[in-house]
């Protein structure tokens, strides 16, 4: 692009902040919605050979996966540094990012024949649509990014992948990692401020936008994909319940359940973010949670000590503190926690509510923090019905000692995965689809794969 004096525009930048410390380390460009014609373009040019050689495209895959394991050291660091996680999650994540590109790369496109009682003979093929969009979130920048680009470059698509503005600096190393793998223009990483993901959304060249983020945006990029009649697929926000049961033994669980609710900072979508507990456990289980929330070593992901880094970014923290004040002025109890800790950074203690009214924000919202409210109930029908209550569907889980009861709970929750006696485990085979406003389409495993395939049929007559 050149500006009207005949001169190219200066590179904007988007600053990047430590959590751990609250300043500015680090910066990345902050693109034009307008420059994104030639990287769509670019994506559509490279489409066309990357679509044609199936082998290649395994064989690239493969050491695409290769090229992010090898590059783990530099990486985990990074995405520590810009979004606040221990540095063994950070790794985790690398390590996940190079299993799904593998996982992806062994999956085969099948072609199956149709049934038809007429003499034809029509067999179903699979074709790629064109360049992908791929919007991610600031929690887990890595894996979700490879959640998309994986599955959609497997398919035969090219993609134009945008991190958060948050956390734009270890998805632009992993896009230089990958170039080393990948033809050009197959991934392009783009960075920037809004209305870069609303433009790339609503792209007239995109012919798929998959999407991981909040409800609200959710609903903004199907709008803007809605202009092209791109496909979507949306991957939302969740506030899981976990119902325990009264044979539940809490002192068995307890770590469990502390872990699936703050791990990341609780900035998980499937994390659990209610716990449901029978009245005569409540006490026992708030307890036991205040008692890991106290103990648990909060502390910069650098810090090999630390269990539980910051908050991934200030308006973030804005929003878990004005939750947690608003469920204590509401008439809650912190047994742990329920403030922002006492230096610098985006650093709130872990924090068990109890108390908490049944229609706080903190419970019939996202809190997507360091926070978890806990619930008492009486009869079983009121825990279920509290758990479905909310507009969110995507997990949930029930916790006891007789599994079959606790199977029959879960089969009541209405949401797109549960998980007996643990929660938010997923394999990459299985299908991950959120049921309400968690989510359209389905990400993971095959359907994942052929999510980004277009069904392609030829009817043939049958041969005398
Ligand atoms: P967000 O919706 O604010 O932003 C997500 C992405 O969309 C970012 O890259 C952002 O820059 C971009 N964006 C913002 N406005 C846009 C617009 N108008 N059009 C297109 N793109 C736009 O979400 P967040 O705060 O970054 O992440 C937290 C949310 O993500 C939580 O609600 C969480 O539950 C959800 N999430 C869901 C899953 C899942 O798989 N279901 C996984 C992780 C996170």
């Amino acid at each position: 692009m050149t500006l009207a004096t005949g001169r190219p525009p200066r590179t904007r930048y988007l600053t990047v902040v430590d959590p751990a410390t609250g300043e500015a380390f680090d910066e990345a460009p902050d693109l034009r919605p307008e420059e994104l014609d030639a990287v769509v373009d670019r994506a559509r040019t490279a489409w066309h050979g990357w679509r044609a050689d199936p082998a290649a495209r395994r064989t690239a895959l493969l050491a695409a996966a290769d090229a992010v394991d090898g590059a783990a050291t530099a990486l985990g660091p990074l995405l520590t540094r810009e979004q606040g996680k221990p540095l063994a999650e950070s790794y985790a994540e690398v390590a996940r990012t190079a299993a799904r590109l593998r996982y992806f790369a062994g999956l085969d496109i099948e072609a199956q024949p149709v049934e038809d009682d007429r003499p034809v003979r029509s067999r179903l093929r699979w074709r790629p649509l064109g360049p992908v969009a791929a919007i991610v979130p600031w929690n887990f920048p890595l894996q979700l990014a490879s959640a998309k680009f994986a599955p959609a470059l497997a398919a035969g698509n090219t993609v134009v992948l945008k991190p958060s503005p948050f956390t734009p600096l270890a998805t632009r190393m992993l896009g230089s990692v990958l170039a080393g793998a990948l033809p050009e223009g197959v991934l392009t990483i783009v960075t920037g401020r809004e209305p870069l993901g609303a433009r790339l959304a609503s792209h007239p060249g995109i012919r798929h936008v998959t999407f991981t983020g909040s409800a609200a945006t959710g609903r903004a990029v199907a709008a803007g994909a809605a202009a092209s009649l791109a496909r979507v697929t949306l991957e939302l926000g969740g506030n899981d319940a976990a119902v325990l049961l009264d044979d539940v033994d809490v002192e068995e669980i307890a770590d469990r359940l502390f872990w699936a609710a703050f791990r990341n900072c609780g900035q998980v979508c499937m994390a659990v973010k209610r716990v449901y507990a029978p009245s005569r456990l409540h006490a026992r289980v708030v307890e036991a949670l205040a008692h890991r929330a106290t103990t648990t070593a909060v502390g910069p992901g650098l810090d090999p000590a630390a269990r539980l880094g910051p908050v991934s970014n200030a308006p973030q923290l804005a929003r878990v503190e004005h939750r947690t004040a608003r469920a204590l002025a509401d008439g809650a109890r912190a047994a742990a926690g329920g403030h922002r800790l006492d230096r610098p950074g985006y650093f709130f203690a872990p924090t068990i509510l109890a108390g908490v009214p049944a229609d706080s924000p903190v419970v019939t919202e996202e809190q997507f923090g360091p926070v978890l409210p806990v619930l008492p109930y009486d009869s079983l029908d009121e825990a279920v019905r509290a758990a479905n209550g909310t507009g969110f569907g995507l997990g949930g889980s029930v916790w006891g000692t007789d599994l079959d009861r606790a199977a029959a709970v879960a089969d009541r929750l209405e949401c797109g995965t549960a998980w007996l006696n643990h929660h938010a485990e997923l394999s990459l085979a299985q299908p991950f689809a959120g049921a309400k406003d968690s989510g359209v389409g389905v990400a993971g495993g095959p359907w994942g794969l052929y999510g980004n395939l277009q069904p392609f049929v030829v009817h043939r007559p049958e041969e005398a």
